[in-house]
């Protein structure tokens, strides 16, 4: 008991005398720390709803998915593109059937040049395999096409051209994306900024996830008049396989300002071991006949498969198009990236509209859908395919034309083939014992 009297500077409640000059320093200090904090995430940077980086077929289809879903949402979300124009993409330009109905249910149009495409031909070594296309199917260029999807979602969303997004860090629920230009405070980021996804990399890091190896695409576009057997027709040819590469190679009729072109490629999948790639590719060219001028160049760019298990989403944060993954079959990306952000702009619906910020359900809602259960078995048949057994998994993919009949349906977007399990069970039990039919 101290009677209520207590020595002058001390503290009534602990007694303690008054803080010393390193503690007044501290505190000082915190505080300059805690306004320099504010400035730099709070005041100075500019609250909108949603970012989605990237400006790409995924960035595009996630904007008009909020507008058309959304638009309370859409009215409140930017996409940033760091290029500042037309950007150079390197791509088949094979939009399939199953592209041509993703962009249709999110009304996006195909306006520029298109080669329609009325046929499919797998092959291996003299094998030749042809399937006809029931629905429209197309080539296109992909600058023409990136640009002009573009500039369809430029009334859906704020869109901002030459901005590029630098970094990603966490302010107790919200994201701060640092621009070129500016800083931003966000519930939620849409990493459309593919394969090497900044958005990606920051959430890897947060989940203490390492990112995994990619796989490879090779492309060259040859100009040469397409041949008459090859008009309208999607090549596929699976030789490459017996050179090590764990993938294909691809012919398509393209155009390139009104002068025919074949864009030709081979897609490899990893482990890669010690193929040289480059040299299969240009042997497959002269093995098929095609020339292969002094000038053309073969570019070569990585896509990540996609993977059912791996996230795809976080709090605030969701990945689509290349950034999640993409079909590892046949390296097809569009359709999937459509999807992708049609599922991207409904996700967000829900969830922001329930204040709900932690966004990992999004990779079960992939996983479940349409695509992703066509991504998984695509996965599946893949490790089959581009497998040690794969004479095996050609064999009966080039031999039984049922098999063959349901990749040319899943192409053309009239059916799936997940829903074909059983059959393709059944086929592999024949195939195994020798039966024919
Ligand atoms: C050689 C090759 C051939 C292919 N052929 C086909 C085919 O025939 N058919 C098919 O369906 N698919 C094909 N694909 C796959 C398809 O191209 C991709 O799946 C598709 O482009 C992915 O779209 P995306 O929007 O996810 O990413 P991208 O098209 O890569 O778009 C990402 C966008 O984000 C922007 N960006 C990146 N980082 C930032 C940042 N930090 N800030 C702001 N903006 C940023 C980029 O400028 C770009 O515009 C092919 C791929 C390759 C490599």
């Amino acid at each position: 008991m101290n009677n209520g009297v207590y020595p002058v500077g001390r503290c009534k409640a602990t007694g303690e005398g008054p803080p010393s000059r390193q503690r007044v320093a501290m505190w000082k200090a915190v505080g300059k720390c805690c306004y320099a904090h504010a400035m730099v995430s709070g005041i100075s940077s500019q609250r909108v709803r949603i970012v989605v980086v990237g400006g790409g077929p995924a960035g595009v289809a996630t904007a008009r998915a909020l507008r058309k879903f959304a638009p309370e949402l859409a009215d409140q979300t930017i996409l940033l593109e760091r290029a500042p124009g037309r950007r150079k993409k390197l791509c088949g330009g094979g939009l399939t059937g199953a592209c041509v109905k993703e962009l249709r249910r999110l009304d996006l149009e195909i306006r520029v040049p298109a080669i329609p495409i009325r046929r499919a031909v797998f092959a291996y070594e003299n094998i030749r395999k042809a399937f006809d296309f029931e629905s429209e199917a197309f080539v296109v260029r992909r600058d023409d096409l990136d640009d002009d999807l573009m500039a369809q979602v430029e009334k859906d969303v704020a869109v901002h051209r030459g901005e590029r997004a630098r970094s990603l860090s966490r302010d107790w629920d919200q994201l701060i994306v640092e621009t070129d230009l500016t800083t931003y405070r966000t519930d939620l980021v849409v990493g459309a900024d593919g394969v090497g996804s900044v958005v990606r990399r920051f959430l890897f890091g947060e989940l203490g996830r390492k990112l995994e190896p990619v796989s490879r695409l090779y492309q060259a576009d040859l100009t040469e008049p397409v041949r008459e057997e090859e008009a309208g027709t999607m090549t596929f040819d699976f030789s490459v396989l017996n050179a090590g590469v764990h993938g294909y190679f691809w012919a398509f009729p393209s155009e390139v300002s009104g002068e025919s072109v074949i864009n030709t490629g081979v897609m490899h999948l990893p482990p890669y071991g010690s193929t040289n790639v480059m040299d299969v590719f240009r042997q497959t060219l002269q093995r098929r006949g095609y020339r292969m001028a002094s000038e053309t160049r073969i570019h070569s760019y990585p896509e990540i498969a996609y993977h059912p298990k791996r996230p795809i989403s976080g709090n605030n944060i969701m990945l689509v198009g290349d950034a999640a993954g993409i079909e590892p079959l046949t390296g097809e990306g569009l359709a999937q990236c459509i999807a992708y952000g049609f599922h991207a702009g409904c996700f967000a619906k829900e969830q922001l509209g329930k204040g709900n910020t932690q966004l990992a359900g999004f990779r079960r809602r992939i996983s479940r859908s349409p695509v992703g259960h066509e991504m998984r078995f695509a996965r599946w048949i893949a490790g089959r395919i581009y497998g040690p057994n794969w004479r095996f998994w050609v064999d009966l993919f080039l031999k039984r034309s049922r098999v063959g009949e349901l990749l040319s349906q899943q192409t053309q977007g009239q059916d799936q083939l997940h829903k074909h399990l059983p059959i393709f069970h059944w086929y592999y039990i024949a195939h195994k014992l020798g039966w024919r039919g």
